[in-house]
């Protein structure tokens, strides 16, 4: 290409110190993946070959007895419920989403039913099933899960997310233990995870994963599981599914972005990425009504990030405020705000290099050192009507950010 992307389409750069969300790109995808997917455009295969050598790669990095690729997570929780309802059965298969005389209720807790982007519930309905909501907001109980349980339960749904109530829920173990004594298939949603052989072995029938978040390649959802049920995640290819396919490109994408997974040492990358987070945590800690320190993530995954608790009185502005103005400028910079009504935001270092992390700490010093005058305008507090206000008039391109 003779001309950068960013400058042709008139683009801005993002830098996301945020985490791997879809909205941004996603991971950055390392040049030995690109490099596989490249190799496989120019030529034809054999998809169904293919696949089954994605297969045989994600059982061996997962430790699921096989697995299949498919267009993002989103897309995986579809297809799995599908294929929980359907089985290998090609008939029941094309009859999607009419659900007569198959098992067409799908329970999940209520506090579980969150909006990464989209709703879960939305991917679970999208085959025709029907989604049997247990508990409340905030608690679950084991009595309420066997009680839902009935004749046409055709799968459980579990999130494992930052995204979902973090207490008063069943966890995994407890949610799967009693949905295997009767029978019930337990479809994990877990699309920003990594320990993906844990989850399995906490009693995940299906466990769901995008390829390009922690896993670091190009778009594509990865489904491992028990493998008579991954199959029939395969039959959806040529039903609901269809829809919601993936091409070459994608699966040997997926595929070489585990083959690098299982030859790095996540131990060492942990602690490189502790260090980076200690040198921005001595600058950070300097600015006025910031109180910095390292924090390991909410959900339980092996992973650090700097979580910045903003004082308003003495940084002089909110913590949304700081987030608001990072997003803006020429270089967008993206920072975890879903706490920042608590004050809080968090920076997860992974995606950057280091001349971008010392950017981005310049830019906090910048923002919290300047007048109030340059404070952003207000703009919705809640981010889905943030994103709604973007989205109404696109095509025009705002350049306002977003948190
Ligand atoms: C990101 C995310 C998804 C959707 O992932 P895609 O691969 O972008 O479709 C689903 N569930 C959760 C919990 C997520 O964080």
């Amino acid at each position: 290409m003779s001309q950068d992307v960013f400058t042709k389409y008139d683009l801005r750069k993002v830098i996301n110190v945020s985490g791997r969300e879809t909205a941004y790109g996603a991971a950055k995808v390392p040049d030995q993946v690109i490099r596989a997917v490249a190799s496989i455009l120019p030529h034809s295969v054999d998809v169904l070959d293919l696949e089954a050598a994605a297969s045989e790669v994600v059982a061996r990095v997962t430790g699921a007895e096989a697995g299949f690729i498919t267009g993002c997570a989103a897309a995986g929780i579809s297809v799995s419920v599908a294929a929980c309802m359907a089985g290998s059965d090609l008939v029941r298969t094309e009859q999607l989403p009419d659900t007569t005389g198959l098992k067409e209720e799908v329970i999940l807790q209520k506090g579980h039913d969150v909006n990464y982007g989209a709703r879960v519930s939305q991917n679970i309905r999208l085959p025709g099933a029907r989604v049997v909501e247990i508990g409340t907001a905030t608690d679950c109980a084991e009595y309420q899960l066997r009680g839902a349980i009935g004749s046409h339960t055709g799968a459980a749904v579990f999130v494992w997310s930052h995204h979902a109530v973090m207490t008063g829920l069943l966890d995994l173990r407890e949610f799967s233990d009693i949905c295997h004594q009767h029978g019930v298939p337990v479809i994990v949603d877990a699309a920003n995870e990594q320990d993906w052989p844990g989850i399995l072995a906490m009693g995940a029938d299906l466990l769901i994963f995008s390829a390009h978040k922690a896993a670091g390649g190009p778009t594509a959802g990865v489904i491992a599981g028990r493998a008579e049920l991954v199959r029939a995640c395969m039959f959806q290819e040529r039903g609901i599914g269809r829809t919601m396919k993936c091409g070459k490109e994608a699966i040997v994408g997926a595929m070489a972005a585990l083959e690098l997974w299982e030859n790095t040492d996540h131990a060492a990358l942990r602690r490189e990425n502790r260090v980076r987070l200690e040198k921005s945590a001595r600058l950070l800690a300097r600015l006025p009504g910031l109180a910095v320190r390292i924090e390991a993530d909410v959900a339980g995954q092996p992973v650090d990030r700097l979580a910045i608790q903003v004082d308003p009185v003495d940084a002089g502005l909110t913590a949304e405020q700081l987030a608001a103005a990072l997003s803006l400028g020429d270089t967008s910079i993206a920072i975890y705000a879903l706490r920042a009504e608590m004050g809080k935001l968090l920076l997860d270092a992974r995606c950057t290099d280091d001349a971008e992390l010392e950017f981005v700490c310049a830019r906090i010093s910048e923002v919290v050192s300047s007048g109030p005058n340059t404070r952003p305008h207000p703009r919705p507090r809640q981010r889905h009507d943030h994103v709604l206000a973007r989205m109404a008039d696109w095509p025009v391109r705002r350049h306002t950010g977003r948190i």
